[in-house]
């Protein structure tokens, strides 16, 4: 530009900017400034504007001294009737007393002997700070602080106001952040562009964007800040479940599975191979799944149902639809046991059978693996169980049409994923995905579900198999244990088996006193209430081998008391197990621990689980007593994600839950459904979102999910 100095950059007027003029570039703002804004994130205008305020706080009309009140942010006015420089080194600090003719006010700013040239005696000064009460006084530290010229007038006295806070940090702080985006808000507002029309917003009594925006930035009131927020949640919100339902329409329409046979034969010679007749809830997801597989559209289910409402058998019937069409199916679990016990369970069921049932895991050795890669590539293998070892790249299918993830909360988006990426060649040389089936004890809470799950079927298993007693749970503290090992020692002696178990531990780590690893405490019962009776450790650092080989011996009834970490949460299946003891039962979450529960009440004896919190506040204890008068798996996950939130339960970083800026789905649930159905009929609509007026929101849409959710081919 002209006249500007070579070498040196043009800085732009607060009021002439654009949203990608770099920050360093706005007029006033000093390069250390810039820098550390960087830090924040806040590069350039658009993404300072894009920085929401935490919170507002109030801000107190301005006040005679008299009337201010410790503990809030007050303004006054008055006169500097003594300043010091006070203090050593790094500690030194300038102190100053303002008088207003009836009161005195301290104010005190700490490393800061600069300030004795700007503030003297004789000033007026107008300042604003956090009132603290100080020897019968009051003192502000770090007051903002204005001189008031005698020159011109007196500005009026500050009404109350909200006053955004800013996520911050050490170098920068809020009330900066606030002040530039304050100078740069008016224009910014100018440019930013509503990807809602008018009439979809009025719809929905939402503000414009722009005007949320400055709502946020500058509220009049706090009934602005909630009109804002709503609009901008429900932004957040809806992106999502477009961007959910946008993978979700696209997966439909131009990925394709093999349709496979269902007919009345394929059907009848499945059953043949079940022990028993399927429950009423296992025969409508048999129905459903039966439906899915016979379509070329792939298919993307949810199969929820409580712990022991028998989705084995219903991953089964999937698996030899499969098999009935020539092609191959997979069952992916989460523990290295419960693939184990899968396969025995299958080919059990499929013995006297053609069927071909492998399985594979990490701990296979090399060269069993090798074998298993070549035989499932030529197709020699018709159902293959396993854990995530299934999912490396090596792994190469013949035709792979069911794949099952048994447990999903163990797994995440990546890894339905990655299964969904065997997908193999079909005859046109088209790609033919698998269709893929998720299982879950776990129910996914509602609110996750339309989130997180958003882009799967959802079928549930509502009831359980007959002849279940149901599970009485008693919650104890750790004074009871004794008294608890004594009664557990009668029920063996009666033949029923017990599990014992604790939580990982890793040697010397201790909770309020001992913690008892499964080691330490199957050496403790085996000598001390248990003596006498078969007593073995099962925890995930013993040998394949080793682990098969005890789980076998319990199944068998040849051991009495299995001592395990969470190895057996899930799946593991002994009928006879009628007894749980639950050690340290305050280090679970409520879901797991009904997981956990669910390996007793297998068979006709009433089982009993008890659960030895050793808590330390007597929440934790009403926390646990919680698994005494609820049964629903479903009423514990939701209580769960209450407690522990999403992050923990799914594995944050595992299951991708978005994180969100401002939406929270368990408290914006309304906005959530709406968004959600919004969603929904807006991707029916225009699946592509390539109609006119949607270039923007397609645009942000594909800008913050179409890395994540693999949008990225439509960008
Ligand atoms: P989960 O849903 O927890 O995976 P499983 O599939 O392990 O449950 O089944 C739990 C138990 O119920 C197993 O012992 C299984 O053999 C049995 N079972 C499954 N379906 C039925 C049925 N329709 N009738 C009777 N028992 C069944
Ligand atoms: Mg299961």
């Amino acid at each position: 530009m002209s006249g500007a100095p070579e070498g040196v950059e043009t800085r732009v007027p607060a009021g002439a900017v654009e949203l990608t003029t770099p920050l360093a570039r706005v007029e006033g703002v000093a390069s250390v400034l810039a820098a550390d804004l960087r830090a924040l994130g806040l590069t350039n205008v658009g993404r300072l504007i894009a920085h929401l305020p935490m919170r507002h706080e109030r801000e107190e009309a301005e006040a005679p001294i008299a009337e201010l009140a410790a503990g809030a942010v007050v303004s006054t006015r008055g006169e500097i009737t003594a300043t010091r420089v006070a203090g050593y080194g790094r500690k030194r600090r300038f102190e100053a007393v303002l008088h207003d003719g009836v009161e005195r006010l301290e104010l005190i700013w700490f490393n800061a002997p600069y300030m004795q040239d700007k503030l003297r005696p004789g000033d007026r000064v107008w300042v604003q700070g956090k009132a603290r009460a100080l020897r019968g006084g009051l003192q502000l530290a770090n007051p903002k602080w204005e001189l008031l010229d005698d020159e011109k007038p007196e500005p009026g006295a500050r009404e109350s106001r909200l006053r955004p806070v800013y996520p911050a940090s050490e170098r920068v702080n809020s009330r900066q952040i606030e002040a530039l985006i304050q100078r740069v808000l008016p224009r910014a507002l100018e440019l930013i562009e509503d990807h809602l029309d008018g009439e979809y917003r009025r719809a929905r009594e939402l503000p414009e964007l722009r005007a949320a925006y400055r709502m946020l930035h500058a509220p009049e009131d706090e009934s602005e800040v909630e009109e804002a927020r709503r609009r901008l949640i429900y932004d957040e919100l809806l992106l999502l479940q477009l961007g959910v339902a946008m993978k979700r329409a696209q997966l439909r329409q131009t990925l394709r599975a093999p349709a496979l046979r269902a007919d009345a034969e394929v059907d009848a010679r499945i059953r043949a191979r079940f022990p028993f007749t399927l429950t009423p809830g296992q025969e409508k997801v048999v129905g459903e799944i039966a439906k899915d597989l016979s379509s070329d559209t792939p298919t993307n289910r949810l199969i929820q149902g409580d712990v022991g409402s028998g989705k084995t058998l219903v991953a089964l019937y999937a698996m030899l639809m499969a098999v009935a069409s020539g092609k191959q199916a997979a069952l992916m679990a989460p523990t290295e046991i419960l693939a184990e016990q899968h396969a025995e369970s299958i080919r059990e069921l499929l013995r006297g059978s053609e069927v071909r049932v492998a399985m594979l895991t990490g701990a296979l050795p090399e060269r069993d693996r090798a074998s298993i890669h070549e035989r499932l590539a030529s197709g020699e293998i018709d159902i293959l169980v396993g854990t995530h070892a299934l999912l490396t790249e090596r792994v190469r299918f013949n035709d792979l049409a069911v794949a099952i993830i048994d447990e999903q909360h163990r797994f995440g988006v990546h890894q339905r994923a990655s299964l969904r990426a065997k997908a193999t060649v079909g005859e046109a040389g088209e790609a033919v995905t698998p269709h893929v089936l998720v299982m879950t004890a776990t129910p996914i809470p509602r609110t996750l579900a339309i989130t997180e799950f958003g882009d799967l079927d959802v079928s549930t298993i509502p009831d359980l198999p007959p002849g279940r007693s149901p599970i009485e749970t008693r919650v104890v503290t750790g004074e009871d244990r004794a008294k608890v090992y004594e009664y557990v020692r009668t029920r063996l002696e009666r033949g029923e088996q017990a599990y014992v178990v604790a939580p990982a531990i890793d040697a010397g780590e201790t909770v309020g006193g001992v913690v008892r690893d499964v080691r330490a405490l199957t050496k403790e019962l085996e000598e001390g209430p248990l003596q006498g009776l078969r007593v073995a450790a099962l925890h995930g650092r013993l040998k394949r081998e080793t682990r098969e080989r005890i789980m076998g011996r319990f199944r068998e009834g040849l051991i009495d008391a299995l001592v395990a970490t969470t190895v057996i949460e899930v799946g593991v299946d002994v009928a006879n197990a009628s007894v749980m003891v639950v050690e340290h039962a305050e280090r679970f979450g409520l879901a797991q621990l009904h997981q956990l529960r669910g390996r007793v009440g297998r068979g006709k004896t009433a089982s009993l689980c008890v659960l030895i919190g050793e808590t330390t506040t007597p929440e934790a204890q009403r926390r646990l007593e919680v698994m005494a008068h609820t049964s629903s798996g479903f009423e514990l996950a939701e209580r769960d994600l209450e407690i522990r939130g999403p992050g923990e339960m799914f594995g944050a970083r595992q299951s991708g839950v978005a994180p969100f800026k401002i939406a929270d789905p368990r408290r914006d649930r309304e906005l959530l459904e709406q968004a959600r159905r919004d969603a929904r009929a807006w991707i029916e609509a225009s699946p592509g979102l390539e109609r006119e007026g949607e270039a923007l929101i397609r645009r942000r849409l594909l800008h913050s999910h179409g890395e994540a959710l693999g949008l990225g081919d439509v960008g």
